[in-house]
Protein backbone atom coordinates (compact mmCIF):
# COMPACT_ATOMS: atom_id res chain seq x y z
CA UNK A 1 0.00 0.00 0.00
CA UNK A 2 1.60 3.61 -0.66
CA UNK A 3 3.56 4.72 -3.72
CA UNK A 4 6.55 2.03 -4.43
CA UNK A 5 9.47 2.94 -2.49
CA UNK A 6 13.06 2.01 -3.37
CA UNK A 7 16.09 3.22 -1.01
CA UNK A 8 19.48 2.56 -2.12
CA UNK A 9 21.49 2.56 1.04
CA UNK A 10 25.02 2.84 -0.36
CA UNK A 11 26.84 1.95 3.51
CA UNK A 12 30.12 3.25 3.62
CA UNK A 13 31.19 2.89 0.05
CA UNK A 14 32.03 5.00 -2.66
CA UNK A 15 34.66 7.64 -4.51
CA UNK A 16 34.00 11.03 -5.33
CA UNK A 17 34.64 9.31 -8.73
CA UNK A 18 32.79 6.09 -7.79
CA UNK A 19 29.38 8.20 -6.84
CA UNK A 20 30.14 10.65 -9.93
CA UNK A 21 29.39 7.60 -12.18
CA UNK A 22 26.55 6.03 -10.15
CA UNK A 23 24.80 9.29 -9.78
CA UNK A 24 25.04 9.90 -14.24
CA UNK A 25 23.92 5.98 -14.12
CA UNK A 26 20.99 6.73 -12.64
CA UNK A 27 20.15 10.18 -14.05
CA UNK A 28 20.01 8.69 -17.05
CA UNK A 29 18.00 5.60 -16.64
CA UNK A 30 14.61 5.37 -17.35
CA UNK A 31 12.55 4.59 -14.31
CA UNK A 32 9.06 3.92 -13.39
CA UNK A 33 7.33 7.26 -12.23
CA UNK A 34 5.25 5.80 -9.96
CA UNK A 35 7.66 4.93 -7.63
CA UNK A 36 9.66 6.90 -4.86
CA UNK A 37 13.48 6.62 -4.87
CA UNK A 38 15.81 7.44 -2.42
CA UNK A 39 19.89 6.52 -2.16
CA UNK A 40 21.90 7.04 0.92
CA UNK A 41 25.13 8.15 0.17
CA UNK A 42 28.16 8.51 3.00
CA UNK A 43 27.68 11.94 4.64
CA UNK A 44 30.68 13.39 3.26
CA UNK A 45 29.54 12.71 -0.25
CA UNK A 46 25.34 14.13 0.17
CA UNK A 47 26.68 17.15 -0.80
CA UNK A 48 28.15 15.91 -3.99
CA UNK A 49 25.14 13.91 -4.88
CA UNK A 50 22.08 16.33 -3.45
CA UNK A 51 23.59 18.89 -6.24
CA UNK A 52 24.47 16.47 -8.82
CA UNK A 53 21.39 13.90 -8.59
CA UNK A 54 17.76 14.38 -11.02
CA UNK A 55 15.41 12.23 -12.13
CA UNK A 56 13.10 12.78 -8.76
CA UNK A 57 15.64 11.06 -6.93
CA UNK A 58 15.61 11.95 -3.27
CA UNK A 59 18.46 11.51 -0.39
CA UNK A 60 18.94 10.52 2.89
CA UNK A 61 21.37 10.90 5.63
CA UNK A 62 22.53 7.41 6.77
CA UNK A 63 22.20 8.24 10.65
CA UNK A 64 21.32 11.56 12.18
CA UNK A 65 22.12 12.57 16.16
CA UNK A 66 19.71 12.51 18.87
CA UNK A 67 18.92 16.13 19.11
CA UNK A 68 19.94 19.73 18.73
CA UNK A 69 24.08 19.93 17.19
CA UNK A 70 26.42 20.87 20.11
CA UNK A 71 29.38 18.76 21.48
CA UNK A 72 29.03 15.84 20.00
CA UNK A 73 32.24 14.68 18.00
CA UNK A 74 31.43 12.61 14.68
CA UNK A 75 27.90 13.41 15.06
CA UNK A 76 25.37 14.78 12.66
CA UNK A 77 22.20 16.29 13.36
CA UNK A 78 18.57 15.96 11.81
CA UNK A 79 18.93 20.38 10.99
CA UNK A 80 22.26 19.89 9.19
CA UNK A 81 20.44 17.44 7.00
CA UNK A 82 17.94 19.09 6.14
CA UNK A 83 20.02 21.95 5.77
CA UNK A 84 21.96 20.60 2.73
CA UNK A 85 19.14 19.19 1.20
CA UNK A 86 18.11 15.57 2.66
CA UNK A 87 14.37 14.78 2.54
CA UNK A 88 15.30 11.15 4.56
CA UNK A 89 17.61 9.72 7.44
CA UNK A 90 17.78 5.62 8.32
CA UNK A 91 17.15 4.96 11.63
CA UNK A 92 17.60 1.31 12.86
CA UNK A 93 19.78 -0.21 10.90
CA UNK A 94 20.74 -3.88 11.79
CA UNK A 95 25.03 -2.70 11.47
CA UNK A 96 24.32 0.07 13.66
CA UNK A 97 22.25 -1.80 16.18
CA UNK A 98 24.57 -5.23 16.03
CA UNK A 99 27.71 -3.26 15.41
CA UNK A 100 27.80 -0.23 16.76
CA UNK A 101 25.54 -1.28 19.79
CA UNK A 102 22.72 0.92 19.19
CA UNK A 103 19.55 0.13 21.20
CA UNK A 104 15.63 0.35 20.74
CA UNK A 105 15.06 3.47 22.87
CA UNK A 106 18.15 5.18 21.56
CA UNK A 107 16.99 4.83 17.80
CA UNK A 108 13.62 5.75 18.63
CA UNK A 109 14.41 8.92 19.86
CA UNK A 110 16.80 9.89 17.53
CA UNK A 111 13.89 8.89 14.68
CA UNK A 112 11.15 10.75 17.08
CA UNK A 113 13.88 14.05 16.18
CA UNK A 114 14.48 13.94 13.07
CA UNK A 115 10.58 13.61 11.90
CA UNK A 116 10.33 16.51 14.59
CA UNK A 117 12.48 18.37 11.96
CA UNK A 118 10.75 17.46 8.74
CA UNK A 119 13.16 14.22 7.88
CA UNK A 120 10.93 11.55 6.83
CA UNK A 121 12.24 8.57 8.27
CA UNK A 122 13.48 5.09 6.61
CA UNK A 123 13.10 3.17 10.21
CA UNK A 124 14.75 -0.82 10.07
CA UNK A 125 13.97 -3.48 11.93
CA UNK A 126 14.45 -7.31 11.84
CA UNK A 127 15.54 -10.70 13.67
CA UNK A 128 19.03 -11.92 13.52
CA UNK A 129 19.43 -15.92 12.27
CA UNK A 130 18.95 -17.66 15.93
CA UNK A 131 16.04 -15.41 16.77
CA UNK A 132 14.22 -16.59 13.59
CA UNK A 133 15.56 -19.96 14.59
CA UNK A 134 14.07 -19.95 17.90
CA UNK A 135 10.92 -18.67 16.72
CA UNK A 136 11.23 -15.34 17.85
CA UNK A 137 10.92 -13.31 14.69
CA UNK A 138 7.41 -11.46 15.60
CA UNK A 139 8.62 -10.94 19.07
CA UNK A 140 11.98 -8.77 18.02
CA UNK A 141 10.04 -7.30 14.92
CA UNK A 142 7.22 -5.86 17.43
CA UNK A 143 9.46 -5.08 20.11
CA UNK A 144 11.72 -2.83 17.73
CA UNK A 145 8.12 -1.32 16.17
CA UNK A 146 7.50 -0.88 19.92
CA UNK A 147 10.15 1.65 21.08
CA UNK A 148 9.64 3.32 17.75
CA UNK A 149 6.11 3.60 18.28
CA UNK A 150 6.53 4.86 21.71
CA UNK A 151 8.74 7.95 21.14
CA UNK A 152 7.21 8.68 17.49
CA UNK A 153 3.81 11.22 17.30
CA UNK A 154 2.74 9.69 14.48
CA UNK A 155 3.88 7.29 11.38
CA UNK A 156 3.29 10.13 8.80
CA UNK A 157 6.91 10.29 6.84
CA UNK A 158 7.92 6.82 8.00
CA UNK A 159 9.07 4.04 5.55
CA UNK A 160 9.30 0.53 7.69
CA UNK A 161 12.10 -1.54 6.12
CA UNK A 162 11.78 -5.13 7.11
CA UNK A 163 15.53 -6.82 6.97
CA UNK A 164 15.87 -9.60 8.51
CA UNK A 165 19.77 -9.89 9.44
CA UNK A 166 20.35 -13.23 8.51
CA UNK A 167 19.66 -11.64 4.65
CA UNK A 168 21.47 -8.77 5.07
CA UNK A 169 24.76 -8.82 2.62
CA UNK A 170 24.84 -12.79 2.74
CA UNK A 171 23.30 -13.34 -0.60
CA UNK A 172 20.87 -15.23 1.08
CA UNK A 173 17.43 -13.34 0.34
CA UNK A 174 14.47 -14.04 2.24
CA UNK A 175 11.90 -16.15 -0.10
CA UNK A 176 9.00 -14.00 -1.02
CA UNK A 177 6.94 -16.16 1.09
CA UNK A 178 9.26 -15.43 4.44
CA UNK A 179 9.13 -11.75 3.45
CA UNK A 180 5.44 -11.66 2.57
CA UNK A 181 4.96 -13.40 6.36
CA UNK A 182 6.23 -10.90 8.33
CA UNK A 183 5.39 -7.90 6.51
CA UNK A 184 1.72 -8.84 6.90
CA UNK A 185 2.60 -8.83 10.59
CA UNK A 186 3.76 -5.77 10.44
CA UNK A 187 0.77 -4.42 9.05
CA UNK A 188 -1.64 -6.17 11.67
CA UNK A 189 0.78 -5.29 14.23
CA UNK A 190 0.00 -1.04 12.70
CA UNK A 191 -3.62 -2.14 12.94
CA UNK A 192 -3.55 -3.19 16.28
CA UNK A 193 -1.13 -0.50 17.51
CA UNK A 194 -1.64 2.33 15.72
CA UNK A 195 -4.90 2.36 13.27
CA UNK A 196 -6.26 0.55 10.02
CA UNK A 197 -5.62 4.07 8.54
CA UNK A 198 -1.64 3.90 9.38
CA UNK A 199 -1.66 0.04 8.95
CA UNK A 200 -2.75 0.73 4.93
CA UNK A 201 -0.86 3.89 4.13
CA UNK A 202 2.43 2.58 5.71
CA UNK A 203 4.86 1.49 3.75
CA UNK A 204 6.77 -1.09 4.51
CA UNK A 205 9.79 -2.23 2.10
CA UNK A 206 12.07 -5.46 2.14
CA UNK A 207 15.79 -5.24 2.57
CA UNK A 208 18.24 -7.99 2.86
CA UNK A 209 20.01 -9.40 -0.92
CA UNK A 210 17.72 -7.61 -2.96
CA UNK A 211 18.95 -7.75 -6.49
CA UNK A 212 17.93 -7.45 -10.15
CA UNK A 213 16.91 -10.60 -10.63
CA UNK A 214 14.94 -11.48 -7.37
CA UNK A 215 13.13 -8.50 -6.93
CA UNK A 216 10.13 -8.91 -9.11
CA UNK A 217 8.85 -11.83 -7.48
CA UNK A 218 9.38 -10.24 -4.07
CA UNK A 219 7.81 -7.38 -5.42
CA UNK A 220 4.31 -9.34 -6.44
CA UNK A 221 3.52 -10.16 -2.74
CA UNK A 222 0.70 -8.04 -1.62
CA UNK A 223 2.85 -6.27 1.35
CA UNK A 224 5.83 -5.48 -0.14
CA UNK A 225 5.91 -2.18 -0.81
CA UNK A 226 9.08 -2.08 -1.98
CA UNK A 227 12.70 -1.94 -1.16
CA UNK A 228 15.98 -0.93 1.17
CA UNK A 229 18.87 -2.27 -1.64
CA UNK A 230 22.25 -2.54 -0.49
CA UNK A 231 25.26 -3.98 -2.53
CA UNK A 232 22.81 -3.82 -5.28
CA UNK A 233 22.34 -0.42 -4.78
CA UNK A 234 25.67 0.01 -6.50
CA UNK A 235 25.53 -0.74 -10.04
CA UNK A 236 23.19 1.92 -11.62
CA UNK A 237 21.71 -0.44 -13.91
CA UNK A 238 20.77 -2.79 -11.52
CA UNK A 239 19.29 -0.43 -9.08
CA UNK A 240 17.08 0.64 -11.82
CA UNK A 241 15.57 -2.80 -12.60
CA UNK A 242 14.80 -3.06 -9.18
CA UNK A 243 12.75 0.27 -9.20
CA UNK A 244 11.19 -0.79 -11.95
CA UNK A 245 10.11 -4.26 -10.61
CA UNK A 246 7.31 -1.95 -9.31
CA UNK A 247 3.86 -3.89 -9.92
P1 LIG B 1 22.30 -5.88 0.94
O1 LIG B 1 21.30 -5.52 -0.13
O2 LIG B 1 23.72 -5.64 0.54
O3 LIG B 1 22.04 -7.25 1.50
O4 LIG B 1 22.03 -4.85 2.16
C1 LIG B 1 20.74 -4.65 2.59
C2 LIG B 1 20.72 -3.52 3.53
O5 LIG B 1 21.23 -3.59 4.63
C3 LIG B 1 20.08 -2.26 3.09
O6 LIG B 1 19.96 -1.36 4.15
Amino acid sequence: SGKFFVGGNWKCNGTKESIAKLVSELNSAKLESDVDVVVSPPFVYLDQVIGSISNGIEVSGQNSWIGKGGAFTGEISAEQLSDIGCKWVIHGHSERRHILGEANDFIGKKSAYALEKGLGVIACVGEKLEEREAGKTFDVVFEQLKAFAEAISGWDNVVIAYEPVWAIGTGKVATPQQAQEVHAAIRKWLTDNASTEVASKTRIIYGGSVNGANSSELAKQADIDGFLVGGASLKGAEFATIINSVT
